[in-house]
């Protein structure tokens, strides 16, 4: 079969994540009735040490289960990982969403599950959006409203513009149409001349050397790094690789983006409950629930290599045997929280896990009385408040509508980087105190703290031991290192001592700091653990690690 035909169920003329680096459909594998593959009987019911029950261990977990493997989670908290839906006490389905909260349409894969596990979503508020209703953009003192781009000054056009410039200056119309075409030659064409230009130069040196920016005065900058190019507060990412950048515009990451009715950590958790499907080997009924008695074992504290099998000791001392590994924890934590055998990867994948770059970041959440932020302010005509993008303390907030009739949710400030690190002292209380002190600048008029209700509730990731970031942000230079990482599921070629321990998730993907990532890994991973175990792919439905070679990652070379 070739790639072309293996391509003819995807959905024409969608901007999906396929690819850049590695442009393998994902999503017709995982809708491909053959399914994903199967693994030799006496294989069956061998154990995989599944590390971290976050989107990409969960994913992992159910597809190894439907394999007829016998996946065996740890988690040290909760359920969910870095999807993690906090539920105001007393407000059934009135959430924060502390970690992931908005999802492109572009992934497709982070849709499969959320469809098959009949989850609801709904247009996110983004800026300049319908669903936002109306923007605010305060920025140097000065406060613009609108509700599309159209109604505020043309000065934010002329930013927009400059930026269509500057990517089809490298080519941005045509990678795109060649990703709606699923047309590889071409995107990898064109993708692997971007890579060794741009892996070595950040975001802010692509814009301030663009022809279009460099005429535009600097304030234009300024605007550009507050508005962004559709979600807001992209200056946080100026030092990043631009390659980091390239790839969530040119796959729509920033475009089109959908909230999960009720939480984004209900995927994770009905993951957990999803019986397997008729294919799989295990009894009908079969859940990761009921494979672990019901609730993950107990954190990893340790992971040895005992005669070709791995031991893995829980935090409280208990060894366990099994197979197989798959780590999907921050791959930080292999250092830090978790006793690792140095033998089990290569210098050279140590060091990439122990440079990967985390960015910092903050969120804050208050549950109000109602959405009273639509209340028209009879002076202007216009809602009180609007979704607020400022250079002030919150930078971004957003406003969450559950309905006229129930508790509405307002983050008052989402943050990265050094604007994350400037909350990171404060108590809830007081992140709460200096965000409606910031918004009081802006909303002289408006008094926020009398519609709040319930507690609040706060979030730093880089704080909290399971994770130390947020999500990767790879730095120039980083690339040698995604790819060593993101490799690292082809073991065919590495020496035996390193066989058998995998790797998923948000910081080894090409694309961190969105799920759709993570459920990418997880499949290499999966693919990866069958074929360790003498499974294989259907022959009419290729995996990711079968059209490996043919669409591999450029290779920069060390
Ligand atoms: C603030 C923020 C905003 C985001 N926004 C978006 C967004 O809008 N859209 C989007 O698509 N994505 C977003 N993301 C990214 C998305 O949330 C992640 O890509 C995804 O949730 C990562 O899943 P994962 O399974 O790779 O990692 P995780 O969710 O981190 O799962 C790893 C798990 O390992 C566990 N663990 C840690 N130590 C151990 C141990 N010793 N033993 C066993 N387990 C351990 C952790 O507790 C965790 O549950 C955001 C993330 C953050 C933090």
């Amino acid at each position: 079969m070739t790639i072309a035909n293996m391509l003819d169920d995807h959905e024409p003329g969608l901007i999906s994540v396929f690819g850049p680096d590695f442009p393998f459909a994902y999503d017709n594998w995982l809708s491909h009735p053959a399914g994903l593959g199967s693994v030799p009987e006496p294989a069956r019911g061998a154990t995989v040490a599944v590390v971290g029950a976050g989107l990409a261990g969960l994913v992992a977990a159910y597809e190894l289960m439907e394999l007829g493997l016998r996946p065996v989670v740890y988690e040290p908290t909760r359920v969910g990982g870095r999807l993690r839906s906090h539920e105001f006490e007393g407000a059934e389905g009135v959430v924060a969403e502390l970690g992931g909260m908005r999802f492109p349409v572009s992934g497709t894969s982070f849709f499969h599950y959320a469809n098959r596990v009949g989850l609801a979503s709904a247009p996110f508020p983004n800026p300049l959006t319908e669903a936002a209703g109306s923007t605010v953009i305060d920025i140097a003192g000065r406060t613009y409203r609108g509700r599309t781009l159209d109604e505020l000054p043309p000065e934010f056009t002329a930013v927009a513009r400059a930026w269509d410039e500057a990517l089809e200056q490298i080519g941005f119309t045509a990678m795109q149409d060649a990703i709606r075409a699923r047309d590889v030659d071409t995107l990898k064409k064109r993708w692997n001349e971007l890579v060794p230009l741009w892996d070595g130069r950040t975001f802010y040196d692509f814009v301030a050397t663009s022809p279009c920016f460099s005429k535009l005065p600097f304030r234009y900058r300024e605007m550009f790094g507050l508005v962004g190019f559709g979600t807001g507060g992209w200056d946080s990412d100026f030092p990043n690789s631009m390659l980091e950048i390239l790839r969530v515009v040119i796959t729509n990451c920033d475009t089109d983006q959908r909230l999960i009715v009720g939480g984004a950590e209900q995927l994770p958790r009905r993951l957990w409950t999803l019986p397997v499907s008729e294919r799989s080997p295990w009894p009908r009924g079969t859940t990761l629930e009921s494979l672990h008695g019901g609730v993950p074992r107990p954190g990893v504290a340790a992971i040895h290599r005992q005669d070709g099998l791995f031991v893995v000791r829980d935090r409280w001392g208990t060894d366990r045997i099994h197979d197989a590994v798959l780590a999907t924890c921050q791959g930080w934590l292999l250092t830090t929280q978790i006793e690792s055998d140095e033998s089990l990867f290569s210098q050279d994948l140590w060091m990439a896990l122990d440079r990967t770059r985390y960015m910092q970041s903050s969120k804050t959440f208050v549950m109000v009385d109602r959405p009273f932020w639509k209340d028209i302010d009879p002076a202007t005509g216009r809602p009180v408040m609007g979704m607020t993008l400022t250079d002030r303390l919150t930078r971004g907030t957003y406003l969450f509508d559950n309905g006229q009739d129930r508790p509405a949710v307002i983050c008052l400030t989402y943050t990265w980087m050094s604007d994350a690190l400037k909350m990171l002292p404060y108590d809830v209380e007081q992140r709460v105190r200096l965000s409606l002190d910031a918004l009081g600048k802006i909303y002289p008029n408006v008094d926020i703290a009398s519609h709040i209700v319930g507690d609040p509730v706060t979030v730093s990731w880089e704080d909290d031991p399971h994770f130390l970031g947020a999500f990767k942000g790879a730095l120039p230079g980083h690339y040698r290192y995604n790819h060593r990482m993101y490799a690292h599921f082809m073991q065919e070629g590495l020496p035996s001592a390193e066989r058998g321990i995998f790797l998923a998730g948000d910081d080894v993907s090409f694309m961190p700091g969105w799920a759709e990532g993570a459920v990418q890994t997880a499949l290499n991973a999966v693919w990866g653990i069958m074929t360790h175990f003498g499974g294989a792919s259907h022959p009419d439905n290729p995996g990711p690690g079968d059209l490996f070679d043919e669409l591999t990652p450029l290779d920069l070379g060390e």
